[in-house]
């Protein structure tokens, strides 16, 4: 059920407009002055609010401009109620925020008409929001494994090392890259090589603190940060993460296959003030010695001065 507002000093024109509200199917709430009206607005979940032009303490226009600074989510349709109607006050009023204005007195049939037009508006407005946050989720997360994308963790690696550096706490990145994984690709088909994929997703999200970030950071190379983590506990995570992958064979629809990842990693420990590139690097050598040393291991490498 919708809900509604009236702010409307005037009694008898709120109790009129109320009583058709009401028939109409709308929750209504009505309120005497602008402070009040906008207490309303705060704390119910209000999507029309029709405001007389002239209140006490606050007037309609103060209202509309004072809802649009400071309230866009979720969105309020804002009529004025007047008796102006000059087209200089109708410009002044819109120019303030209202969607749209009614002249008093009220009109039933114009009344329900314009609540239809506002509805309307605010699905519309509604639906806009729900897309742009799933165009944002999409922006940001890899779409098979749900892990961030390569920009953002990142850009999270960045913040972290600043937080790091701040509060002289240690960062810790593991690179993790799939073993052969272009051998199960070409032996099993894309298909099954994309359920491996979204397995290890599984077991590595299993397997880290839940705000430790993890990012695709390439086609089966993955990126962890774990915040709070000198090199002693990295090795202690990298090994974890590396035997969570070999200790069984990942079910798929071509069977189990077994896989393997290798892992390379680096810790900001006494070196709080490395760049997110420089870690990266540090990272990408030792998981390089991990795929030379024979696959299916850890290998981490000291940040050099
Ligand atoms: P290495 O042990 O040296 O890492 O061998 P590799 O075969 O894993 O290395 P390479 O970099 O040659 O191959 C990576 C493969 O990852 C190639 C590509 O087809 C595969 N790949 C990348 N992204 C995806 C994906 O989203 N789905 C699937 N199924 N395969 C992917
Ligand atoms: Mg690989």
């Amino acid at each position: 059920m919708s809900k509604i507002l009236i702010a409307e000093d005037d009694l008898i024109t709120a109790k009129i407009i109320e009583r058709h509200l009401q028939e109409w199917g709308y929750r209504v709430f009505i309120e005497k002055n602008g402070e009040d009206a906008w207490h309303t607005l705060e704390q119910e979940n209000i999507q029309i609010a029709l405001l007389d032009w002239m209140m006490p303490k606050m007037d309609g226009l103060q209202l509309c401009q004072k809802v649009r600074a400071s309230r866009s989510d979720p969105y309020t349709y804002l009529i004025l109620l007047t008796a102006r109607t000059s087209t200089s006050d109708i410009v002044e009023g819109l120019n303030a925020g209202a969607d749209d204005y009614i002249t008093k007195p009220v009109e039933p049939a114009e009344l329900r008409a314009r609540l239809m037009t506002g509805i309307r508006i605010i699905e519309l407005e509604n639906k806009n929001k729900r897309l742009q946050k799933k165009l944002e989720k999409l922006a940001r997360e890899d779409s098979l494994t749900g892990f961030l994308n390569k920009k953002n963790i990142h850009e999270r690696l960045e913040e972290e090392l600043s937080r790091g550096l701040r509060e002289q706490q240690p960062i810790s990145a593991v690179l993790l890259d799939i073993d052969r994984f272009k051998q199960i690709n070409d032996t099993y088909g894309h298909n099954v090589g994309d359920q491996v994929l979204l397995e290890i997703a599984g077991r590595l999200r299993e397997n880290v603190r839940r705000h430790d970030h993890i990012g695709r950071y390439g086609g089966d190379e993955i990126l962890v940060l774990l915040w709070h983590t000198s090199t002693e506990h990295l090795r202690i995570v990298a090994d974890r993460l590396c035997a969570c992958i070999s200790r069984e064979p990942i079910p798929t629809d071509a069977g189990p296959v077994k896989v393997t990842v290798s892992v390379g990693g680096a810790s900001s420990e006494d070196h709080f003030n490395i760049s997110a590139e420089d870690m990266i690097k540090v990272a990408d050598l030792a998981l390089y010695d991990a795929k030379h040393q024979g696959r299916d291991r850890v290998e981490i490498r000291d940040i050099l001065e």
